[in-house]
Parts: C-alpha cells; structure tokens; sequence
C-alpha cells in the first residue's frame, strides 16, 4: 500500500535573474512510495528535490497538485502530518550549551513523548557522546545525531535530504547502516542523493528527477538493465550514472 502519494505536485519560484517572471522548481511530478520501501530521489542540484521533500515535509507551500501522507493531506493538514514523519535537514544547528542527551529530551518534550533519550542515542551509536556538545562532534556523529532528532516521535516516515554529503567513506558506510537497520524496522525512508552509489545500495526504488521532472522511476536493476547504454554482458551491466546520462544527456555532477 502507497504510504505516500504524490500527484502532479508543483513548485513556482522567481526566476532568480527577472523576478516577476517564475519557473517550476518542481514541475508536476506523481509518485506513489510503498510502505515500509526506501525510496530514493536522485538528481543533479537544481532538480529539484529538496523542494520535493520540503513540500512533502509541509515546509514550503504546495502551488499545484496534491501529496497525501498516510492518508492525511499535506496542505490541508501539515500539523497532523507533522506527527507521523521524521525530518532531517540538509544542515542543523542547535543550541551548543546543551548535550546530546538534553538535547533530544527537550525535542521530544516539543513532541509530548516521552522517550528513552540513552536508548535512541545508542540506536544512532552514540551512546558514549551523551554528555557531548554537538559542536564537539565528526561531520558523520552530526549527522546521525540529526537523525536521532529525527527518531524522537517515533516516524512512520522519515525524510533524509542528501545525508552523506560531505562525510568521509566510512562516516557514510556507518549512516548508511544505521538507514538500513531503522529500515528493517519497518520504517518508510525517503532519501535525497546525488551519489548513484548511495541510491543503488540504500534503495528499493529511485525516482530520476532533472529540471523539477521525474525522468524515471523503477528499482535501480530495471532501470540499469533498460537505460545503461551498452547491452549487458553481465547481468547487471553500466550503474545508475549511466542510466542518467542516457535519459538527460548529462552526468548527474553537471
Ligand atoms: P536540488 O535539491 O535537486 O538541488 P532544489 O529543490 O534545492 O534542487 O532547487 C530546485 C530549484 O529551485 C533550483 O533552481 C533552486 O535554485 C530553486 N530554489 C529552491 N529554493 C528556492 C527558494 N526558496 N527561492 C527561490 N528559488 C529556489
């Protein structure tokens, strides 16, 4: 069952050199996202899917379509919706005099949960940087201390946008562990990536998205064995850069 549906959902922007002209950040995309999937939004910068997530995430107004999140509409009930996802921004600050431990107490307490604030940092390993500030924390430990923060009211959905950017392999193996275990207990996953490496090891289908459009959307196998340019001698031949190229012209890093 589609835990979150998407139909021809629409972004206008000023167009940043003539701003009473817009263009569509996001251009009328549908999607419908199967519960309990991790579902990958792969792209080039400016393809607009942060702007997905944000609209998704009850962030930013909807300008056209409509995107339902179990069942409850995102414009019409965005507090509600508010409550059954989990959302990590691509940069977090936060107050730097309280711990790791008060931190998450104190959201939570924004929720009204009560929760196992040691039993939630040992879900993100990080049970030993409790009494840490998140200013004393690695570029990987930040990130997963957000996703901790994310974890607080206990998500049926959770939003990642773009989690390994800028941390080193093994930083970005550990995160994509911790994806892969919260997975595992059931939870729906909503990644943004730019690394086609991510998309094909985290997620069970990918949605292509270029100029605010999705250009494709099926596993990262089909997409593979339909869209990589040469013919497979092997069974899975050519990578999902490959299968971009062939649908946009262009590598994803243009
Ligand atoms: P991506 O996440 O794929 O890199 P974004 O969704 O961030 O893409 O951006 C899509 C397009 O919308 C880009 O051209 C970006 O400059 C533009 N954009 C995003 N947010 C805003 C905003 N708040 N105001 C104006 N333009 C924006």
């Amino acid at each position: 069952m589609a835990i979150i549906e998407v139909k021809n959902l629409a972004k206008q922007y000023p167009l940043p050199d003539n701003k009473s002209k817009s263009f569509f950040a996001v251009d009328g995309i549908s999607l419908a996202i199967e519960a309990g999937e991790i579902f990958g939004i792969l792209g080039p910068n400016g393809a607009g899917k942060t702007t997905t997530l944000e609209m998704l995430e009850g962030l930013v107004d909807i300008d056209g379509g409509t995107a339902f999140i179990d069942g409850i509409d995102v414009s019409k009930e965005p507090y509600k919706v508010k409550e059954i996802i989990g959302v990590q921004l691509q940069a977090n600050e936060y107050f730097d005099n309280l711990s790791l431990l008060e931190l998450l107490t104190l959201f939570a307490a924004l929720y009204s949960r009560e929760i196992d604030a040691e039993d939630l940092l040992d879900k993100v390993n990080l049970l030993e940087k409790a009494k840490a500030k998140p200013g004393n924390l690695s570029g990987g430990q930040k990130q997963r201390f957000s996703i901790a923060c994310a974890l607080v009211n206990n998500p049926k959905v959770l939003f990642l946008d773009e989690p390994t950017t800028g941390l080193d392999p093994q930083a970005k193996r550990n995160l994509w562990d911790l994806v892969l275990e919260l997975n595992k207990s059931g939870m729906t996953i909503v990644l943004t990536t730019h690394n086609m490496e991510e998309a094909e090891i985290l997620c069970q289908r990918i949605a292509i998205m270029d100029h605010g459009k999705v250009v494709a959307e099926d596993t990262p196998q089909n997409l593979i064995l339909q869209h990589a340019a040469e013919p497979p001698t092997a069974p899975l031949h050519g990578n999902i850069e490959d299968v971009f190229l062939a649908l946009t012209g262009h590598g994803l890093r243009d």
